[in-house]
């Protein structure tokens, strides 16, 4: 089937499992199993030394039930359409957990943006907006950034669609630039977020945030805003690490030091406030939160009984595989905050940026930032409602919340015709 690879099948396994709990009618589930809508084009790109290359790019559209789809456009070498399809249901389900007027999308272009040129890219990309004209738009799907993609692709897409379409439609994507009409507080927003559940959480479990130790895994857009906000608490940051291996000091470490070095160096390699400490060492070290902040499958089998930490905030997507998970819930002390919930914060800002453009009325910092802490709060304790109500884990609790929500949507509007 067209679909399958190993991550799909994954995402319509874990539906399965969660539909059988929810006893939802089977023929919804049965819909919500494959995408609406899954376009393959490709892309003729005019490189530097005159030559044309051609590229694959994929748009899925998970679902559009509940509004425009929603979701990043990835530029990748192992982009393809089982694994973009995948991505974009797990984005339905994260718009039904935070209740956004969204459904689930996911896009991507199988190429190394590393080894294109900024011109091959923009011209890539152009091209590609082109080519899938016909099922995009404010009110069909709206792209953002996500892996290899950043606010100058959304600069572009959005130029290219307002040529076409002869006006200037900002509201085409969400994660562009604030200069041309981006929102504020989206740079921030997914490690704000992460901030604000790990607040709520700590709560739950009577830990004083302000005493507490933290150690982050990934420092770049997520985990180094994580890092600044859990300091401004109080909370001491003990390790930290990036694709160069990590730095543990028991006495605590200053994020904004940190910060400036990888400014200066690009990586944490050679930072000599603290002791050198391995990635894998440093996933199990003790502390009260422990945040993976960078790349997918880091707790597994090998390591997920070794964890000792009191909260685990999954900032990253997909930090933990199935057999880790599995280990992790027969495992007491470890209050978990699933991914869905922990990086929302990223897809609500994109929302309020989609808001503002539609409504040409722009918001302030603060403002954003007030309306973030509400919903993603709010989604938090639904989560752990259900949680104690049901008696179920927390990631089978945020993924009950954001399939119901999509299924019951599509249930009372029916199947047309
Ligand atoms: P980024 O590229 O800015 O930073 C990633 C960080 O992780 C870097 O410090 C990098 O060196 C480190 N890293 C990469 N591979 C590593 C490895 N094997 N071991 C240790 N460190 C490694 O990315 P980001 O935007 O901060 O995103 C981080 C995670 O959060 C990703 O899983 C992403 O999908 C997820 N996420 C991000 C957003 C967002 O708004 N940026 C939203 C939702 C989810």
């Amino acid at each position: 089937m067209e679909f399958d690879t190993p991550m799909f099948k994954m995402c319509v396994k874990q539906l399965e499992t969660i539909a059988a709990k929810l006893e939802f009618d089977p023929q919804v589930i049965e819909r919500l199993k494959l995408p609406k809508r899954a376009v393959i084009v490709t892309i003729p790109t005019r490189m530097d030394d005159g030559s044309v290359r051609v590229f694959a790019g994929y748009r899925v559209q998970h679902s559009l039930t509940a509004g425009p789809g929603k979701g990043g456009l990835r530029y990748h070498p192992d982009v393809n359409l089982g694994e973009v399809s995948a991505l974009a249901m797990i984005m339905s389900w994260k718009c039904g957990l935070m209740d956004l007027p969204f459904g689930g999308a996911k896009g991507g272009v199988r190429c190394n943006p590393k080894e294109l040129s900024i011109g091959e890219l923009e011209r890539m990309t152009r091209r590609f907006v082109q080519e899938i004209i016909l099922v995009i738009g404010p009110h069909i799907d709206v792209m953002a950034p996500d892996v290899g993609t950043n606010e100058q692709v959304m600069a572009w897409i959005m130029d290219t669609y307002s040529m076409i379409v002869g006006h200037t439609a900002t509201e085409i994507v969400t994660g562009k630039p604030v200069a041309i009409r981006g929102t504020r507080g989206r740079r921030e927003a997914t490690g704000r977020g992460v901030v604000y559940c790990i607040e709520e959480a700590a709560k739950e479990i009577n830990l004083p945030l302000g005493k507490a130790s933290v150690v982050i895994q990934g420092f770049g857009n997520v985990g180094s805003v994580v890092a600044k906000e859990l300091h401004r608490r109080g909370c001491k940051i003990i390790a930290v690490a990036d694709t160069s291996g990590g730095i543990y000091n028991a006495q605590g470490l200053d994020p904004a030091d940190i910060k400036n070095y990888i400014m200066e160096h690009s990586l944490l390699e050679g930072y000599s406030n603290g002791d050198e400490i391995s990635n894998e060492e440093l996933l199990t070290l003790p502390c009260d939160i422990l945040v993976p902040a960078a790349i997918e499958l880091q707790i597994t089998e090998r390591n997920a009984a070794k964890l000792q930490c009191k909260i685990l905030a999954e900032a990253a997507n997909h930090p933990t595989s199935l057999e880790g998970d599995k280990i992790l819930k027969q495992r007491d002390g470890i209050f978990l905050i699933p991914d869905i919930l922990c990086n929302a914060g990223g897809v609500i800002v994109s929302y309020f940026e989609w808001v503002q453009d539609v409504q040409r009325y722009f918001w302030t910092a603060e403002e954003v930032d007030r309306q973030l802490q509400l919903i993603i709060k709010r989604a938090f304790h639904h989560v752990v409602k259900l949680s104690r109500d049901r008696k179920e884990d927390m990631r089978t609790a945020a993924l009950m919340l954001g399939i119901e929500r999509v299924a019951t949507e599509k249930h009372i509007r029916g199947l047309y015709p």
